[in-house]
């Protein structure tokens, strides 16, 4: 059986799996993740949370009518960040641990000393035991800025840190054999995928949520971002019982993919550099 040691892991949750209908932030669910996070981290793993549900916690506090303009919605996210944040901290310290809030810009990552900079903020993080909590600085971020995505930003904080895993969490299995909500007719998750080719990216449909910006097309981008530089990565549902660790179990036994859909990498890299 081959063994893959998976110490340092990013989980990024989706807005719908944080937030309730109304756009509330939803406590229970919260508690569940972050339960898991702790449990991860005291049994020596070093994990970073990218967190989206900034914008839809700040609709459902503010009760905005949807759709929302770009200023408007960057005016949510100053205001459901806070939230985001303050609830995250409050759960954490309850579990004798502690967040860090990190908010990134795309240019943050493209420019070298920045760059340089967020990986040791990153590490100096972890080596004192503390959960990086991290999501797009959605107040600030323009069109050329943006990441757009949350699963894009994981991908690339990922390589940055030259991470072991990441979890994308969910409201779904995982990817399917066709576009769920075309036909429901012989509709098969996908364990496991080797190879990112135009059949697998014509099966992840257009979008996500009106509030969240992601959906499968998104995910399929983060996969290739992580494949290059050799990171596995899994998408699954944030709605099960202790489901980070079982993604966890499985991607170190490296035998069974029975667990939402995993993106094997080729040979894992050293960090990246960048150039300029
Ligand atoms: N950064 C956005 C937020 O916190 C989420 C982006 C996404 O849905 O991926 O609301």
């Amino acid at each position: 059986m081959q063994e893959n040691n998976v110490k340092r892991i990013v989980i990024k949750i989706g807005t719908s799996c944080l937030t309730h209908e109304n756009g509330k932030l939803n406590y229970e669910a919260i508690e569940h993740y972050l339960k898991q996070l702790v449990e991860l981290k005291n049994s020596n793993k070093e994990v970073l949370l990218v967190t989206s549900g900034a914008i839809g916690a700040g609709i459902g506090e503010l009760k905005m009518k949807l759709p929302c303009s770009m200023a408007e919605k960057q005016g949510m996210a100053a205001v459901g960040q806070g939230l985001l944040i303050s609830l995250y901290n409050k759960i954490l310290r309850q579990n004798g641990e502690i967040g860090g809030q990190v908010l990134l810009t795309s240019s943050d990552l493209k420019e070298k000393n920045r760059y340089e900079n967020i990986y040791n903020t990153l590490e100096v993080l972890l080596e004192n035991g503390i959960i990086p909590i991290i999501n797009e600085n959605d107040t600030v971020a323009t069109d050329e800025i943006r990441f757009g995505d949350n699963d894009t930003l994981s991908a690339e904080v990922s390589s940055l840190i030259n991470a072991d895993l990441l979890i994308l969490l969910t409201d779904v299995e995982g990817l399917y054999n066709k576009i769920p909500c075309e036909s429901e007719d012989d509709l098969k998750l996908i364990n496991k995928v080797e190879d990112i080719t135009p059949e697998i990216e014509a099966k992840a449909g257009k979008k996500g949520s009106i509030v969240g910006t992601g959906g499968m097309k998104t995910k399929l981008k983060a996969a290739k971002i992580i494949n290059k530089a050799g990171i596995p990565m899994v998408i699954g549902p944030a709605y099960k019982n202790n489901i980070i660790s079982k993604m966890v179990k499985m991607i170190e036994n490296g035998e069974k993919y029975n667990i939402g859909t995993t993106f094997i990498p080729g040979e894992k890299k050293c960090r990246r550099e960048k150039s300029n």
